[in-house]
This record gives structure tokens, sequence and C-alpha cells, in this order.
């Protein structure tokens, strides 16, 4: 019976920045992406000055729900979904070409393994996969979606250079996500190979090794002689099996779209996960905003395959278009569902889109106007020089006090790239950069995500609109 601030505000044709203004004069906190009960939809649509009808057609998502929620059959294993993080050039690229390389048996497509974004492989202990992306911005978009598809992150440590600053950032990303590590001390074959200086250094980041009294499982290997890679594997097993993963593996199937691409001669072309039930060639789903048939699945062999079923990646051909990484997809049972579905979604993003941006300060500051805490400022800094950084920090830091926390959540050297901002749409962070602009994917970001991102040349000038925001817009005093 409830609904959803921005599904009003589409019925009634109004911005969803109006509609909670509305519900904040009624004294009714709610942001356009909470729900709020029908008594409630009523009075603010009256406040508003419409008259409300209840719907009683049943709305096309909540049947695609009830498909999702309808599949209760036994909870089984399922392999555990592996991404390989670490600071550039450490050897994450040769770890996951080394496993492919040497555990896939390769299908009918001439014997080459196809780059698909995911690949499962078959150990004595079991069945791994896989996310083929390398590197924290996959990792980073898929979360600042909503999509959490990662169970165990390899951390590649370079034992000739130990832990740099994107092994930091690795870590912290992990953290944040909780999602369990395993340390790959790589390029042991080297002579000037330290792994007990990368474990110590690791310690200082609170990663302590289970041979320090820790919990972090770490392997020395070699991703270019390949020794260890099979402790490695076997280490993957281990904390899988202590994470208990589980899913239902028959009925209609419902996972995650890793990567997509139109392909000239196929036409649109997803490679999924599937995270519960079974995909089958033939079954109808919506994926994102597009919909479609199953025409094809192929594995990352390039074999056709008939279905696939938990934690398993297939590419998919015969959708509408080409989804979103980061997308879920559904399977239901006939196409007229799907085409619904995708849809009103369709319109539902439009509508979202001219909303978000006026909405995602309000509603940040009502969020936390309701929990009652201190607020909180989040910000990503990028600068030219590290002592602008620094500076920045310092002086940002320092505005803090006991209403308002000035919280950095990211800062570095460079141009605002599409990781700064796929972080600040996690954490809904204003951007600044400092004598740097942000590069084309990261404009992108900004703008689907609706984020507040400013430039500066002078330091002062940041100081004195941060103090701005917090003041004008938080109706604090800092
Ligand atoms: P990425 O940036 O983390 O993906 O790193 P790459 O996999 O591209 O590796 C960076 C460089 O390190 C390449 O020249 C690799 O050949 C080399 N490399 C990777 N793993 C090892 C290893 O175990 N031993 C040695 N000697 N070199 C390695």
């Amino acid at each position: 019976d409830a609904i959803t601030v921005a599904d009003l505000a589409q019925k009634l044709a109004l911005k969803g920045g109006d509609v909670v203004k509305a519900l904040f004069k009624m004294g009714v906190m709610a942001t356009i992406t909470q729900s709020i009960d029908h008594d409630t939809a009523v009075l603010v649509t009256e406040e508003l000055g419409h008259t409300a009808v209840r719907e009683t057609a049943n709305d096309a998502e909540s049947e695609l729900l009830a498909h999702v929620e309808d599949v209760q059959g036994e909870q089984s294993q399922r392999p555990p979904v592996v991404t390989i993080m670490g600071h550039v050039d450490h050897g994450k690229t040769s770890l996951l070409d080394y496993i492919r390389r040497t555990r896939i048996a390769t299908g009918e497509a001439g014997g080459i393994t196809q780059h698909i974004g995911a690949y499962h492989v078959e150990t004595p202990k079991g069945v791994i996969s896989f996310l083929d992306t390398p590197g924290h911005a996959a990792f980073t978009s898929m979360r600042a979606r909503g999509a959490k598809i990662t169970d165990i992150v390899v951390l590649v440590v370079a034992a000739d250079d130990g832990v740099m600053p994107q092994t930091v950032e690795a870590i912290q990303h992990a953290r944040s996500a909780k999602v369990p590590l395993i340390v790959a001390i790589n390029k042991i074959d080297k002579s000037e190979a330290d792994p007990s200086r990368v474990k110590n250094e690791l310690l200082t980041h609170e990663v302590v090794s289970e041979e320090f009294g820790g919990d972090t499982q770490m392997v020395e290997l070699s991703a270019k002689t390949g020794l260890g890679v099979d402790d490695l594997l076997d280490a993957i097993s281990l904390q899988a099996e202590v994470l208990e993963l589980k899913a239902v593996a028959e009925g209609r199937a419902s996972g995650t779209v890793i990567e997509s691409s139109l392909d000239k001669g196929r036409g649109p072309v997803a490679t999924v996960l599937v995270q519960q039930g079974q995909l089958n060639k033939g079954d109808f789903l919506v994926c994102g905003v597009e919909y479609g048939r199953v025409r094809a699945l192929f594995d990352e062999t390039g074999s056709q395959v008939q279905s696939a079923g938990p934690s398993i990646p297939v590419q998919v051909l015969g959708l509408s278009g080409v989804p979103d990484a980061g997308d879920d997809f559904v399977v239901v049972d006939d196409e007229r569902l799907a085409k619904e579905v995708a849809q009103q979604r369709e319109a539902k993003r439009r509508e979202l889109r001219l909303v978000q941006a006026a909405g995602n300060r309000m509603e940040d500051i009502m969020a936390q106007m309701g929990g009652g805490q201190q607020l909180e400022l989040p910000l990503v800094i990028k600068a030219d020089v590290q002592g602008s950084v620094e500076a920045l920090r310092q002086a940002l830091t320092a505005l803090s006090n006991d209403e308002i926390r000035v919280n950095i959540i990211r800062s570095g050297v460079g141009g605002i790239t599409e990781s700064d901002a796929n972080a600040a749409a996690t954490s809904k962070a204003t951007i600044i950069g400092f004598n740097v602009r942000a590069d084309a994917s990261a404009r992108k970001v900004v703008e689907t995500c609706g984020l507040d991102l400013r430039y500066f040349s002078i330091i002062y000038d940041v100081i004195d609109q941060v103090k701005q925001v917090a003041s004008g817009i938080l109706g604090v005093e800092i």
C-alpha cells in the first residue's frame, strides 16, 4: 500500500523535490526514494491541489517483485564471486590472465578464451567466478549503483614495491563494502621481492595476516611463473566456505549486468552474473530499462550453453537495447510483463534524472535531521599538487564543529576521474576541483547522478564556499 515519493511525483506530474517539500511542510520527513503510506500519500496529494484516486490495477513492478520473491526453492551452496584489486602494475591483469589461461578448457571458438567481463574456473575445491575487469572503477561504479556482486576481494600487492596508494584505496573499498580480503603477495619470483615487508606495511592498515594472529589469508605467488596460484585458489575456496554463500539454484533467474556492448552482427550483448535461479535460453527477461527473450547464451570460451546457475557469468543475446553495467535482470513468465516493466522504468528514469539534481541536497539534509545526528558534509577533493591537497584537507577539516562534520571521503592529486565521481555519488559528496578539471567520463557521472561539482583556484574561495554551503543550505554556522 506504500508508494515512493518519486512514484507519487510522477503520477502527479510534479517534481520529486516539490513533493518532498510539501511533505516537509506537513511534518513528514521523506526522501524521494523512500516510501510513504497510503494515507500520507492521499493527504499530500490533496495538499498539492490534486484529487487522490486509489489505483486498483496491479502495478507491473510489483508483479515483477512477486516473480523474484516467488523463487523459494531449496538454498544450496553457490560459488564465490571474486574481484581482483590492487595498485597499478602490481599484477592484477597478469594474475587474471594466468588463471584464465591455465584453468579454462577452451571451447569451440578456436581454442581462445574471450574477454566477456567475467569468467569461472573449476578447481579441485569447487568453482570460482572472477570479475575480469581489474581495478577499482568497476567496483565503485557497481557499488554506486547499489549492486552487490563481489563476495571476496583479492588484493594484489607486488612484493618488490609494497603497499602503495591504490593498495590502501582497495582496502578502504573492501572495508566499506564489507567484503573480506585475501592478500596475494605477487612477483615473488623477483630477487628484490620482500614479502615480509609487505605484511608489515599491511599491519599499519590493520590488515593482519593469520601468522600474526589476524584473520586475513595471505598467499605468496608469482603471476608470471604460476608459483603459488593454486594456493590462492585454495585460499579463496576456504574463505568461501566460511562465508557460507547460498542461493536458490532453480526457478526463475535474477542477477546483475557486468558488462554490455552493441555488437555489429549480434546486436545488444550483455554479460550477466546469475545470482539466483537458472537462466535458460528462451527465457523472457527485464534488464534495467531493456527487455527481451534470450536468443542465445555463451560462456567465456565462446561456446553456446543452454543455461547458467548462481554465480555463473554468461553472455546474453536478444535484448531490446544495451543495458548498463550494474543493472539488475529478472526472468518473467511472458513478454507482456517484461515490456511493461521496461517501459515504466524508462519513463521513471527520465523523471528521476530531472528531480535528482534538485532532490539530492534536500534529501541528505532531511535524512540527517531525521536521524538527529551531527550533520555531515561529504567532500571529494582533487588538486594539481600535493601541497594544495594537504592545505585544503587541513583547512576544511578544521571547519568541523559540534553540529557539522566536514568529511573528506577522498582526495588526491590529478584531474577528476570517473572513479572520483563514482565515489562522490556513493556518498552524495560535493566534488572540489582545485586547479584541475573533470574528464568526460567523470562529467557524465556528475550529470546523471546530479552531483555538485565546483572548480576553484584560490584556497580562500574554497573555504568560503564550503562555509556558505554549510550555513546557507544546512543552516549551520561554521
Ligand atoms: P596491473 O596494472 O596490476 O594489471 O599489472 P599487470 O598485470 O599489467 O603487470 C604489470 C607488470 O608486471 C607487467 O610487466 C607484468 O609482466 C609484470 N608482472 C606481473 N606479475 C608478475 C610476477 O609475478 N613476476 C614478475 N617478474 N613480473 C610480473
